[in-house]
């Protein structure tokens, strides 16, 4: 017996349903909005966590979705600390780890991602840190206070801008990854030289094609032992090696999961249960500006958007995702990455401007046809990148080009 009614329950309190929320009341919901999330915050911002806030240079105020009261002056519920124990798609309700049930009209479930642990020796040592919440950037800025050397386990996203903000704050900051250059993969190697150079030229040590094999210490960590054999003085550790998608929840109430392990849903956002929607990291959608293919993006653009995506459809206006996914990146105050796609493969890469200069924008390109743009400092061409991608034709050769010829004027391309 439910003890209580919403007309929209949000599970998860992150940017996703936190965005949903807000356009679900902007485009006219009257009905009662709950928002259940797990952790002690209100919906925030997370990237701010790799930058500003773990640098101590936000309150935390700062990285806030909306200010406290406005939850409250738009009628939307707010439950904190909070999480869903179990969901009863037949019935419409939800079990509350406070022990509420609450039944619902429609669902938004997005409940994020959950990092990847790395289980090897020496791991329960202290000031072996991850990082996915304010809470655990309180723990690095508090862990790194007194270090000299911080070791950085994987050369993507966290890895790297964690590295550049350690680099700010005075520490020494080595990366650790598989990868022969930084964020190679997703950007390819000639663009993750770039990022790799930008940041040994600050001082950040790089060790490519190795991996972690063990930590040493005694209580907290000392060492970083690799598997090429390197020895690495760390006074703090931060494991960046990516996450994977939350659907705990999803799979036992029976929503069907996608090949990349995702909740699968259409281009509406809804799973396979009419009315039970998903967003953010662990949804992955039918994207109609890609053909129709199954896409989950770990960014938090996409979430706010689908955000407000899954609320217009719980509205009931039937309407597809069709935003480009957009992707950005900050290395401390040296400069931010932007890039629209993603391309799962490509087999051309063109330069608008100059990775020497740093000024460019990559262009990757399957068959002729553009699949994604990554740009260092020339934001205005991926307007351009966007419209070609959705387009989808194949360019000729003297489109080509014109892409990577900075007198060509962009709009002319593909038109
Ligand atoms: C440190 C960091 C830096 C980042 N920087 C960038 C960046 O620069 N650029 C970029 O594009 N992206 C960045 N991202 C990625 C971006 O923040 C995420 O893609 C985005 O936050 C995803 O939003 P979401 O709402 O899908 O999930 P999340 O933000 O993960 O929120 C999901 C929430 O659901 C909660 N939850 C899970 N299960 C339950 C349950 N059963 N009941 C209740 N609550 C539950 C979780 O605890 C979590 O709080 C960064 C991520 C991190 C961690």
């Amino acid at each position: 017996m439910a003890t209580r009614n919403v007309d929209y329950l949000l599970i998860g309190g992150g940017l996703a349903c936190a965005n949903c929320a807000r356009w679900l009341r902007e485009e006219g919901a009257d009905g009662e909005i709950l928002l259940v999330g797990r952790e002690p915050d209100p919906p925030y911002n997370r990237p701010d966590c790799s930058k500003g806030y773990l640098r101590g240079e936000q309150t935390r105020a700062e990285p806030m979705f909306r200010p406290e009261e406005w939850w409250s002056q738009q009628k939307i519920e707010l439950l904190t600390r909070t999480s869903v124990v179990g969901l009863d798609v037949d019935s419409r309700t939800a079990r509350l780890s406070n022990k509420d049930e609450v039944s619902f009209g429609k669902a938004l479930l997005a409940t994020g991602a959950n990092v990847r642990r790395l289980n090897v020796s020496g791991c329960e040592l202290e000031q072996i840190h991850y990082l996915r919440t304010l809470g655990n950037a309180d723990a690095i800025r508090e862990g790194v206070a007194d270090a000299q050397e911080v070791v950085l386990i994987g050369g993507s996203y966290i890895g790297c801008e964690v590295a550049a903000s350690l680099t700010l704050l005075g520490k020494h900051a080595t990366i650790v990854m598989q990868e022969q250059a930084t964020l190679e993969r997703g950007f390819g190697q000639r663009a993750g030289r770039f990022f790799q150079e930008l940041l040994e030229s600050h001082g950040v040590q790089v060790h490519g094609a190795d991996e972690l094999e063990r930590f040493e210490g005694e209580g907290r960590v000392a060492r970083v032992i690799t598997r090429g054999g390197l020895e690495l003085a760390a006074d703090a550790v931060v494991i960046g090696a990516g996450v994977s998608p939350d659907v705990q929840l999803a799979q036992k109430a029976g929503l069907q999961i996608g090949e990349g392990g995702g909740v699968r849903c259409s281009s509406r956002l809804e799973s396979s249960v009419s009315g039970v929607f998903a967003a953010g990291d662990m949804c992955e959608y039918e994207s109609v500006v890609h053909g129709g293919i199954s896409l989950r993006v770990e960014h938090w653009d996409v979430a706010f958007n689908h955000g407000k995506t899954a609320a217009l459809n719980m509205l009931g206006r039937d309407v597809p995702h069709e935003v480009v996914p957009y992707f950005y990146s900050v290395l401390g105050d040296w400069g931010e990455l932007e890039y629209v796609g993603p391309a799962r493969e490509w087999d051309q890469e063109l330069v608008r401007g100059s990775f020497e200069d740093g000024s460019f924008t990559n262009w990757y390109l399957k068959d002729g046809a553009v699949k994604a743009a990554l740009t260092w400092g020339r934001s205005d061409d991926l307007e351009h990148a966007r419209r070609l991608i959705v387009d989808g034709r194949a360019l000729d050769p003297r489109q080509q080009a014109a892409l990577a010829d900075l007198d060509s004027d962009l709009a002319a391309v593909g038109s």
